[in-house]
């Protein structure tokens, strides 16, 4: 079929969304499958939900609960994509265990919370939408309305059990990472874990493995090693299915009855995707492998209209990790250590280490305008033997030699031995080099932070000051770990050597851009009309948190709501 074969509003959509298209991988194939040319329905179903993760399972169990005949396709051989490997948590406004427990949690409140993290340069408190554009204050309005609705509602179907997300060491919830902001009226009791059989808050696998029991339960069919390659859409634009290639490259047409929905995740191990779009130089993400964007190309095709493509949920990784598979094992989430410090190319700090790691990651995006790079590129994280031995197994920190650790007898051999690392990689960093006077600087800067420690009070980062800081150090400490300082984040380095220093990178859990969504997780076209019969939720469409981490769980909790939404809005299409 050629491309003037397709139907006219599906060729209208394509040439709309055609900016920016990218490679869909079928070199030759159009871009999408007419219906009236699919000779063959492999199996047929009313919703046809993509990809296994939160947003997929979510909308699966809610499409079903609405009388729709489900089936589900996933690109691995298990279910549950990132969301199996992430650590669980669910960020859920005003929800019913915090209702349960007398914590209020304001709508007006929450969503000022919201809007002034994902829209900092726009939020208005006095506006009547906060300053936002009506569709994207619709956005946040809407997850506060439904997330607490959907678990609640997860938990009585028997899908999802929710308890709080552990707090531990002095705390009892874990704060959100904005608990300090003057707009945080409801800093505690927001993020929710999956509740283990044994009543314990679960991590990742545990949502998966509490979503498979309950998509198998309701009869809905899950075939794994099934790739989504192309839509297929009727002569009136409507998506009516999907083309998939199973693990031997032949290829399948599903056809869904009311509508499709996509959860396949983000694009970061896709490097054209990533080059193009995020808004600086990012090497990968400890997100699965099959994270390569897979749904943008498709939707573009659709002529559906892109949003929030250079922002991602960040993290720092180990660059020389990253360097060798952009899909690493973890992500420096919080860099373990209190006798330790991040400097950058002149061997001074610029980052307060102990901060969330979205908005550290940002820094490595900064733009050197007289020496036309970007400043920290890559940055060091340096620490000594104490730190060493004590926190040894906490990533990055390794529980014995690492080709990834630099060590020097002292400053001085530390700064020469991290120069030549950076020689050897420079092919991979535009030859980033340190400052000559990199060890110089760094005794300087080491001293300084050896002061601010002993006083307990960081001058410059003030590190250790906010509630989510002492929280993250402490999930990163080994319980038996001791610091007499009065500021339990920090430690004065050893006077003496050996000294360590780790190479780190900008990196993400995945990213957060793609296809624009409604209120209902309708794809939207170019023009922002809802492509019929096509939904996204999840990290695979535009963020309705837009650049925001609200808190831990940000991620997880908009996937299962718009995940939610999309599966009842597509069961209830005709
Ligand atoms: C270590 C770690 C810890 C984390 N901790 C948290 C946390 O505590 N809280 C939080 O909110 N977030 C956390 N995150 C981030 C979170 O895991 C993700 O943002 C979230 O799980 C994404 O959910 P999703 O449903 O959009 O995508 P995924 O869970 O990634 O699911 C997408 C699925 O789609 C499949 N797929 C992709 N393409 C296709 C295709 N073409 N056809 C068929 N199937 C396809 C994939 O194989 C995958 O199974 C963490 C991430 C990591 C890595």
């Amino acid at each position: 079929m050629k491309r003037n074969d397709l139907p006219d509003p599906a060729r209208r959509r394509l040439l709309a969304g055609s900016a920016g298209m990218v490679g869909v991988g079928l070199l030759g194939a159009a871009p999408v499958v007419a219906a009236h040319n699919v000779a063959h329905w492999d199996a047929e179903t009313d919703v046809l939900v993509v990809g296994t993760g939160a947003a997929g399972a979510a909308a699966a169990i809610f499409a079903r609960q609405a009388d729709a005949a489900v089936l589900m396709i996933e690109k691995a051989d298990y279910f549950g994509g990132t969301t199996a490997k992430s650590q669980g948590g669910y960020w859920i406004p005003n929800n019913h265990l915090m209702r349960a427990r007398g914590l209020t949690d304001e709508r007006a409140a929450a969503l000022r919370y919201m809007a002034r993290l994902s829209y900092p340069e726009l939020y208005n408190a006095a506006d009547t939408q906060l300053g936002l554009a009506p569709d994207d204050y619709a956005l946040i309005a809407t997850f506060y309305d439904h997330a607490a609705r959907v678990v609640q509602r997860l938990e009585t179907l028997g899908a999802l059990g929710s308890t709080f997300f552990p707090g531990g060491a002095g705390y009892e919830y874990m704060p959100d990472y904005y608990a300090a902001l003057a707009q945080n009226e409801a800093p505690l009791g927001r993020i929710l874990s999956p509740r283990r059989p044994d009543g314990a808050p679960g991590m990742g696998d545990e949502i998966a493995r509490q979503f498979e029991v309950a998509v198998k339960a309701r009869g809905i069919e899950v075939r794994f090693r099934q790739r989504a390659v192309r839509l297929v859409q009727d002569a009136n634009g409507a998506v009516v299915g999907v083309e998939v290639a199973d693990a031997d490259q032949k290829t399948h047409h599903l056809r869904a009855r009311r509508g499709v929905v996509f959860g396949t995740g983000g694009f970061i191990h896709n490097a054209d995707l990533r080059r193009r779009f995020l808004r600086g130089p990012v090497y990968g993400g400890c997100t699965v492998p099959a994270a390569q964007g897979d749904f943008i190309p498709l939707a573009q095709a659709a002529g559906a209209q892109l949003g929030n493509m250079q922002h991602a949920w960040w993290a720092e990784l180990v660059f020389e990790q990253a360097v060798v598979n952009s899909a690493v094992p973890m992500n420096v989430f919080v860099p373990p250590g209190d006798a330790m410090l991040q400097v950058d190319r002149t061997g001074r700090r610029y980052v307060n280490e102990k901060f969330v790691y979205n908005e550290r990651a940002q820094l490595h995006f900064v733009w050197d305008p007289q020496r036309a790079e970007y400043r920290n590129l890559l940055t060091f994280m340096v620490y000594d033997r104490r730190v060493a031995e004590q926190f040894a197994g906490m990533f990055p920190l390794p529980p014995g030699p690492a080709p990834y650790v630099i060590e020097g007898a002292d400053f001085q051999t530390l700064g020469a031995a991290i120069g030549a690392r950076l020689a050897q990689l420079a092919p991979h960093t535009g030859g980033f080099a340190l400052d000559d006077d990199f060890a110089g600087q760094l005794v300087h800067t080491v001293s300084r932070f050896n002061g601010f420690a002993t006083s307990g009070k960081d001058a410059d980062f003030q590190r250790g000051e906010t509630p989510v800081e002492g929280y993250f150090h402490n999930m990163y400490r080994p319980p038996d770990q001791t610091n007499p300082s009065p500021n339990p984040t920090m430690h004065p380095l050893a006077d003496q050597g050996p000294y360590y220093a780790i190479i780190l990178c900008a990196g993400v859990l995945d990213t957060k851009g793609g296809p624009r969504i409604d209120t209902h997780a309708r794809v939207l076209d170019a023009f922002g009309a809802p492509i019929p019969g096509l939904y996204g939720a999840g990290n695979c469409i535009a963020s309705p948190a837009a650049q925001a981490y609200w808190s831990a769980g940000g991620t997880i909790g908009p996937a299962l709501t718009f995940g939610a939404l999309a599966g009842e809005h597509a069961a209830a299409r005709r």
